[in-house]
């Protein structure tokens, strides 16, 4: 099976700079390896939308309401993520958790208004640097997930990925160790064993975000029970990500 490979640019690239980048990347991404998923900002959605049409690049928002429409100024929801050329949306990154405050019961309802409106989840867990200190990790993504996908259908877990986030990797340059995301990947499926079935806990993809780049991402993207990774800095350069997508294995 090809390896997942998302890019995330957070609060990154004006469309006329997203527009470079999606000329250049659409041109040389062949597709043979790798699928790719590149989450550029709302505004640059339709014009990246334009530009992967008839391509195999795919598209994603880094977020969304928990809400179908209505008085929530400022707020984009799933269905108008959809109009605009969107599969995918991230839920849960640690960003989103830490600095808006962004609750377990939060993005739960997210999920289940992105699933409603055909959005697939990619739902992000992961510990921080203190919970690691002290024992626990395994809580942590436990609490995430349980809660993160309390009520879902099982069939429904087609349509979510999860990443194993650790917060204390993400763009610090300090990646997690092959070792500790091949455990976090066992813990995920484990508790996706325990809350749905050993076929879900099988099928469900899984991927590693925090610090990847070209030299540590064949090792990290290979390790069992990983099916690709969640790329934020790097990504931005879009040839170094380009070499990723193209030559992984
Ligand atoms: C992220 O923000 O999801 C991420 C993985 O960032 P970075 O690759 O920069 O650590």
């Amino acid at each position: 099976m090809k390896k997942l490979l998302i890019a995330n640019f957070k609060m990154n690239e004006n469309p006329s700079e997203t527009k470079l980048y999606f000329t250049k990347f659409v041109a040389g991404f062949s597709g043979e390896r790798a699928d790719v998923i590149i989450c550029p900002s709302y505004v640059s959605l339709p014009l990246a939308s334009f530009l992967t049409a008839n391509s195999a690049v795919k598209l994603g928002a880094q977020n969304v309401s928990d809400e179908d429409a209505g008085a929530f100024t400022g707020e984009v929801s799933a269905k108008m993520l959809k109009s605009v050329g969107a599969e995918y949306v991230i839920v849960g990154h640690s960003e989103r958790r830490n600095k808006f405050k962004e609750s377990d019961k939060l993005i739960n309802k997210k999920i289940k208004t992105s699933l409603k409106a055909g959005l697939k989840c990619i739902l992000c867990v992961g510990e921080g640097a203190l919970d690691k200190n002290v024992g626990k990790s395994q809580e942590v993504i436990r609490k995430q997930l349980e809660e993160g996908l309390r009520g879902l259908y099982e069939n429904e877990l087609e349509s979510v990925v999860i990443a194993y986030e650790p917060t204390w990797a993400i763009g610090t340059g300090n990646n997690a160790s092959v070792k500790e995301v091949e455990q976090a990947a066992k813990v995920i499926r484990k508790v996706v064993y325990e809350n749905f079935s050993e076929k879900a806990s099988r099928d469900i993809q899984v991927i590693y975000g925090g610090s990847l780049n070209e030299r540590n991402a064949p090792a990290l993207l290979n390790t069992p029970g990983i099916d690709g990774g969640l790329f934020g800095g790097i990504s931005l350069d879009y040839s170094a990500f380009l070499n990723i997508a193209n030559s992984i294995k």
